[in-house]
């Protein structure tokens, strides 16, 4: 029996993890990528730790025209399951805050090469430097072109070519231009997992200054370390927040999350008692960072800050109050592509069976990863769904 020759268009997460899901004794695997080296975007996440997954992952997490198309994977290889297939191959893991895993080795690096090595093991085919132009389907078999002129056939083909963001890490889009050809739809791509552009007026004089924050924007919430920049917010609750942004005009800062606004009302009239005689410029010294207090005072109309402390009236200091507990600025968009971590939007869900992640168009062509119209939020869910769906759609492929 002739074996059945299988293309994987992309070597990043998914396509790797297809790639290692595919080959076996009845397949030939070829992995194309475009760029010098597979799994460049692996070696960049996590600030290069790699948060490889989230063992609270679920369909709560992920967003999409149809976010319900994850439970396929859910059922079928999960958290779990991808654990135990990095454990075989040689990483030890361990759990962080919030349910996120990393390698114990702390080493994004170290997920690659146990990747890279059973590919190379197994005897799969990685053929890098070579941009997919297009693919066409003709009397059974799908013919796989190349910007270098190669020009090859195949029985499947599993399109693991990402999404638009972090194109310098090598997915530039042409993913949903190939599924495109095949009749498929893409939904609306826009980045997420991504810096917010506010007003700049205050945020640009507090550039580089972080705080812990509690985050809200719309009903979701988010704390963590928020830094200011000079376009606006960036920092882990904020790249939180951008999953589930829908066309949101303002973001409010939460600075004291731990007290209520009773609390810190108290805190400001005991403040005003102690340090009665100091300038007001210099009045939450000790309690906020000194440069966001001044600027605070400002944004709230308190001038000026050479004010004495115990001339600051009631309404002035419930204001003041009101800013640390909500401090609010227009969101005026997000930054691009270039400084996104993942794409919102993708080919349709509908065109493809959650239980294969074999396409409902044409048979034998499957896709996986950041390709579909599947994101995840911030702490490794991106990652699992990239294995999860990878690994389903190397296994099904390799089902002839
Ligand atoms: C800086 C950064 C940090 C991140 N950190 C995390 C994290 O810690 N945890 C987490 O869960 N997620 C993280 N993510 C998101 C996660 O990395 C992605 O969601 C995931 O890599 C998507 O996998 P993928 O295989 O679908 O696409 P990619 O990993 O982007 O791989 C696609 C591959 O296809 C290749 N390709 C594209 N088009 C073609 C073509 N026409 N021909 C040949 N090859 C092609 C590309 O060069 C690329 O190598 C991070 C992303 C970034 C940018």
């Amino acid at each position: 029996m002739s074996k059945t020759d299988i293309a994987i268009i992309g070597g990043g997460a998914s396509g790797l993890m297809a790639a290692v899901a595919a080959k076996n004794e009845d397949t030939n695997v070829t992995v194309f990528e475009r760029t010098k080296r597979v799994g460049k975007k692996i070696l960049a996440t996590g600030n290069g730790r790699c948060n490889m997954t989230n063992t609270g992952a679920g369909s709560k997490n992920y967003h999409g025209k149809d976010p319900s198309f994850v439970n396929g994977a859910i059922k079928r290889f999960w958290v779990n399951e991808t654990l135990e297939l990095f454990s075989e191959l040689g990483i030890l893991w361990k759990e962080e805050e919030r349910g996120k895993v990393y390698p114990y080795s702390d080493t994004a690096s170290a997920v690659l090469d146990v990747l890279r090595r059973r590919v190379e093991r197994t005897g799969t085919e990685v053929r890098c430097d070579l941009d997919v132009k297009s693919i066409e389907k003709k009397n059974g078999k799908f013919i796989v072109r190349t910007y270098s002129g190669t020009e090859d056939k195949f029985d499947k083909v599993i399109i693991a070519a990402g999404g638009k963001a972090a194109p310098d890490l090598g997915s530039n889009g042409s993913g949903y231009e190939l599924l495109k050809s095949f009749g498929h739809k893409i939904t609306a791509l826009r980045p997420s997992l991504v810096q917010i552009k506010t007003d700049t007026d205050i945020v640009k004089k507090l550039k580089g200054i972080k705080i812990d924050a509690n985050v809200t924007i719309g009903r979701n919430s988010s704390r963590g370390e928020l830094l200011f920049t000079d376009y606006g917010l960036s920092g882990p609750p904020i790249f939180e927040l951008t999953s589930r942004l829908n066309g949101d005009k303002t973001i409010e800062i939460d600075m004291m999350p731990d007290h209520t606004s009773d609390d810190v009302l108290n805190i400001i009239y005991e403040r005003m008692a102690y340090l009665y005689d100091v300038p007001l410029e210099e009045f939450f010294t000790g309690m906020l960072n000194k440069r966001v207090g001044q600027a605070l005072l400002k944004s709230v109309g308190v001038a000026p800050l050479s004010r004495e402390s115990s001339s600051l009236t009631e309404a002035e200091a419930k204001k003041i109050v009101s800013a640390i507990k909500g401090w609010r600025f227009n969101i005026t968009g997000t930054m691009s592509w270039n400084n996104a971590q993942v794409t919102k939007g993708g080919a349709e869900t509908a065109g493809f069976d959650s239980a294969t992640m074999e396409s409902k168009l044409i048979k034998g062509l499957y896709a996986c990863g950041e390709v579909l119209d599947i994101d995840g939020d911030c702490g490794g869910y991106n990652l699992q769904w990239a294995w999860s769906s990878g690994y389903i759609a190397g296994k099904n492929a390799a089902m002839s």
